[in-house]
């Protein structure tokens, strides 16, 4: 054993490789019993993988129903308004309409009713005056369509820092920039992981490492999947269209096009026309570009659906899915004692989380791991006070206990300074930290008028220089000199 450990080192009874919405999500789940759980994480902050770049539907199903991403799909689905009350993130069960264009479809949709009354799964027919009267702005030629009431929206970073803040609270450790080298093993079994700042011991480690899960596996010496990344691009559209359509809408296509499978128009949680993704076998698990083609091609789909849609387009973006060559998802445990994998976790991964933490939960068990249940586990978590959540009464009352809620840094999404503030105390160290805590940067300048004044608060708060200040981390700074530097240098 000695030789493996660098010193001082770590212990600890499980290690979750990876902070996404999955670790995230086991590590809230084992918070439940007395035992040390320490999320590593490579990136400076939670959520930086495909929990990121995710469209974030709560999916009501996905095919095949028998598959294990099928079934905890479902399973997810029904944990979900439970978990987001006690964590007080915001979560819409809009609904899905799966809309038929031709009588082919049509006949396809009846088909698809009788098989979801048999599978059990909450289904409801409308007609063309029905569909209509719930979305009125859909095309002409929509026919009729299935609602399926069970599905819905979240914001994918908002559930997963809930996730992480709550598992913290309950007294999981988290290592942020801290990379998961190798597995190591001895005798067929784990004894602890060698990550790039130092030695963690441990018996049992869960591999929720996302796209480089097949690498991590390798280390262990259990890689049997192989990861094939699947980029993904939405086009995100101005608010001021939200109440254009209510639902998430997809058109009812017999044979699903792969290059925007499992895509549709929605709305999310915040009022954001989204529409995609898009589906491509990139060649890297690092490609989040997208093209002017990828733009055409999603529009070009949805218009279809909604034919006078304005195009105010404010963004587009991309997540890479970590499909496995299976297609299904791979959780299991390896010939390595203490060893699991949480592989493949593509689409509905998000759906599925909560699912998958009990499932990963029952594993360890059944790998030895003790669990007892914790007296002191406290569900709840709050979400950062938002200062136009409140009456205008309120607000003042607010403003005179804390004079940051006084202070707009951003306009578009109307991001306060003492909710920028209370962003970095849980954890924002970057632009996109604050970002994706507090929707500051979100809308639609995209953050030409707060950037400069979100750097300074960081700066301030975090006391360090405005120039080391980055994007996600990494090299990825803002700002290279000062104009007054250069000028003097002239
Ligand atoms: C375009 C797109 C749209 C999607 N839409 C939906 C949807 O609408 N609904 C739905 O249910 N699902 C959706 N999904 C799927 C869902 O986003 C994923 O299944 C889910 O986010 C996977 O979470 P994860 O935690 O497994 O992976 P990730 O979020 O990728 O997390 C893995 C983490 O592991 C870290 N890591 C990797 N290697 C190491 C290492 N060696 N050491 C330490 N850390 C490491 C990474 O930095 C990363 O943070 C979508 C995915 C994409 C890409």
């Amino acid at each position: 054993m000695s030789k493996f450990f660098l010193k001082p080192s770590l212990k600890t009874d499980v290690v979750i490789v990876g902070g996404g919405v999955v670790g995230c999500s086991i590590a809230r789940e084992l918070s439940k019993y007395k035992v040390d759980v320490v999320v590593v994480e490579k990136e400076v902050d939670f959520c930086q993988g495909a929990s990121k770049g995710c469209s974030g539907i709560i999916h009501p199903f996905v095919t095949p129903f028998n598959s294990l991403k099928g079934k905890l799909c479902v399973e997810g689905n029904k944990l979900m308004d439970k978990l987001t009350e006690e964590l007080d993130v915001p979560f819409n069960r809009c609904g899905l309409l799966f809309v038929s264009l031709n009588r082919k479809e049509t006949f396809f949709l009846f088909l698809v009713y009788l098989v979801m009354k048999w599978r059990g799964i909450q289904v409801k027919f409308l007609n063309k005056r029905e569909l209509r009267k719930v979305e009125p702005n859909l095309t002409n030629k929509a026919k009729c369509a299935l609602l399926f009431p069970s599905g819905g929206v979240i914001s994918p970073y908002e559930l997963t820092f809930a996730l992480i803040e709550n598992a913290q609270k309950n007294g999981v450790k988290t290592l942020l920039g801290t990379k998961v080298e190798e597995v190591l093993v001895e005798n067929g079994e784990v004894k602890g992981v060698k990550t790039n700042k130092g030695v963690i011991e441990t018996s049992y480690v869960v591999n929720a490492a996302g796209l480089y899960s097949d690498e991590v596996a390798e280390t262990a010496g259990v890689r049997n999947f192989k990861i094939v990344p699947r980029k993904g691009c939405m086009i995100v559209f101005d608010k001021k269209l939200r109440g254009y359509y209510r639902h998430y809408v997809a058109e009812a296509k017999i044979k699903q096009d792969p290059r925007t499978k499992g895509g549709g128009a929605l709305l999310t949680v915040e009022g954001n026309p989204l529409w995609g993704p898009n589906l491509k076998e990139t060649g890297s698990k690092e490609d989040t570009s997208v093209s002017r083609k990828d733009i055409e091609e999603i529009i070009n789909t949805y218009n279809v659906l909604f034919p006078d849609f304005p195009l105010k387009i404010i963004t587009c973006f991309a997540g890479v899915r970590a499909a496995s060559e299976k297609g299904d998802f791979v959780i299991e445990r390896t010939k390595v004692k203490g060893f699991i994998n949480v592989a493949g976790i593509q689409s509905p991964g998000l759906t599925a989380a909560p699912a998958i933490a009990k499932m990963v939960t029952e594993l360890l068990r059944k790998e030895g791991l003790k669990l007892e249940r914790k007296g002191s586990f406290n569900p709840y978590r709050k979400r950062i006070n938002k200062l136009t959540d409140y009456p205008p009464e309120e607000q003042d009352k607010m403003i005179k206990e804390n004079p940051g809620y006084g202070r707009i840094i951003c306009r578009c999404e109307q991001v306060t300074e003492a909710e920028v503030v209370e962003a970095i105390k849980r954890g924002a160290k970057t632009l996109d930290g604050v970002k994706f805590r507090t929707r500051a940067g979100m809308g639609r300048c995209q953050g030409s008028f707060c950037t400069p004044k979100i750097l300074e608060i960081l700066s301030r708060e975090l006391k360090i220089p405005v120039k080391k200040i980055t994007k996600k981390g990494g090299k990825s700074l803002i700002l290279l000199y000062k104009i007054k530097e250069l000028l003097k240098g002239a």
